[in-house]
């Protein structure tokens, strides 16, 4: 189109997409189609040894589609334009956050291997690491936050280090916005590679991305989302992503076409829409986090607000310039007493909604220790800051007025 190079902003409305290949429509139609025909049976050949990997794909070679569950239009476009936020050289794209992230998991790691992992991570990915991956002989060990300046040393101690293949981490955790330090890990895992044998780092980015941390910069090996978050961002889609190398998404899209966890054409179709208002909405809902999370701070009910602008250590502080362009929109506050006073608020929200899951258009509010986090073990969450009266909020684009008004009346009920 141009020699300039377009930001991704400017190319979500067009790229990896030729209105020409479908009638000149503007927009890229749902593909809803589970095959698609072959010009000659050479082609379907061709396709086919490409797809299962028994040759490389000529320097030239145009390739054709062959079955929804490897390939589909709607997917193709929206993994090209997914990667471009992130600078990465490929996607897949998943029906949900969690067959992103088990497909990843599954694919990298196998029996005898070890797992090295942050605490806390998103509850699913706890029961698949803790519950799963241990059935099939991965050992896993996990971090906490205020360990990480001594991760070398755990994975010393372990006596296993020269089985380790993957740091996995997430990063602000949910719900209290506690950072990793994404270099530091790609440090470790360098120091723990042999050729034959390298130790991936993969991040859940869901939190910040794709547009306020980008970890294959910092030296991560792959990127996850849960793409029901803020790339869907309006509460109406499940679906997840993985994003890094060529080679290294070449291997994950593998081992997805044999799990069967690819992204329908429908769901590819809705991200594509969501893509296009990625950014403003992303920064309206940054915008917004500030000013909520300024009024909760200077509130007399609030004890402590956890929010990536309020950072309180000189560690946290230097990750988070290294590593984040934004303070985001996700934030937790502790309200003064417990559970009943943190129900009291929920009960009495008017305008955000009681609801877990977040990124979205629509501000939530839910309780950790009840909710999301119900299945940490109870010492493991108290040491987590994860009490009673911890209420977290993902704020959405409403009028940030109408949403300090909302909160106000809410504490008023406390
Ligand atoms: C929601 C979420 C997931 C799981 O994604 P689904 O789309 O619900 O499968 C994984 N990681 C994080 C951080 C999440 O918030």
């Amino acid at each position: 189109m141009t020699d300039r190079k377009l930001r991704p902003e400017s190319l979500m409305m067009s790229h990896g997409y030729k209105p020409e290949l479908s009638q000149g429509a503007v927009k890229c139609p749902i593909f809803q189609t589970s095959t698609f025909v072959f010009q000659k049976a050479e082609d379907g050949k061709a396709f086919f040894e490409v797809a299962y990997g028994l040759r490389e794909q000529g320097e030239t070679e145009e390739l054709g589609l062959i079955y929804s569950r490897l390939n589909n239009p709607d997917l193709e476009i929206l993994e090209d334009r997914l990667s471009l936020w992130d600078g990465a050289g490929d996607c897949a794209v998943f029906e949900s956050g969690m067959s992103a992230i088990t497909t990843t998991l599954l694919e990298f790691l196998s029996p005898g291997d070890m797992l090295l992992f942050s605490n806390p991570i998103y509850g699913g990915t706890d029961h698949f690491i803790k519950q799963t991956l241990t059935r099939f002989g991965v050992e896993v060990i996990g971090f906490y936050p205020w360990e990480q300046d001594r991760l070398e040393e755990l994975v010393r101690k372990s006596g296993k280090a020269d089985r380790l293949r993957m740091i996995y981490v997430e990063t602000p955790a949910n719900p209290t916005n506690i950072l990793i330090d994404v270099a530091a890990c790609s440090r470790l895992a360098k120091q723990f590679s042999r050729a034959d044998k390298p130790v991936i780092v993969a991040v859940d980015n869901t939190y910040m991305g794709p547009l306020w941390q980008h970890p294959l910069a910092h030296g991560a090996d792959l990127v996850l989302y849960s793409a029901t978050k803020y790339i869907g961002g309006h509460s109406d889609v499940i679906a997840g992503a993985c994003l890094g190398s060529k080679d290294l998404i070449a291997r994950v899209k593998g081992m997805r076409t044999f799990l069967g966890c690819m992204a329908g054409p429908w769901t590819g179709w809705l991200l594509l829409r969501s893509l296009e208002t990625l950014k403003p909405r992303m920064e309206t809902q940054a915008r917004n986090a500030a000013q909520v999370a300024a009024f909760l701070r200077s509130h007399p009910k609030v004890k402590k607000v956890h929010y990536l602008g309020f950072l309180d250590t000189p560690e946290q502080q230097a990750i988070f310039d290294a590593q984040c362009l934004s303070a985001g929109a996700m934030l937790a506050f502790d309200i003064e007493g417990g559970e009943a006073e943190a129900f009291r608020f929920l009960n009495a929200l008017k305008l955000v909604k009681l609801a877990v899951s977040l990124g979205s258009t629509e501000s939530l509010a839910e309780h950790p220790a009840t909710m999301t986090h119900v299945g940490v073990d109870p010492v493991e969450r108290e040491k987590l800051g994860i009490t009673g009266g911890l209420v977290r909020l993902s704020v959405g684009v409403e009028h940030p007025d109408d949403l300090i008004w909302d909160l106000g009346q809410a504490l008023e009920a406390v």
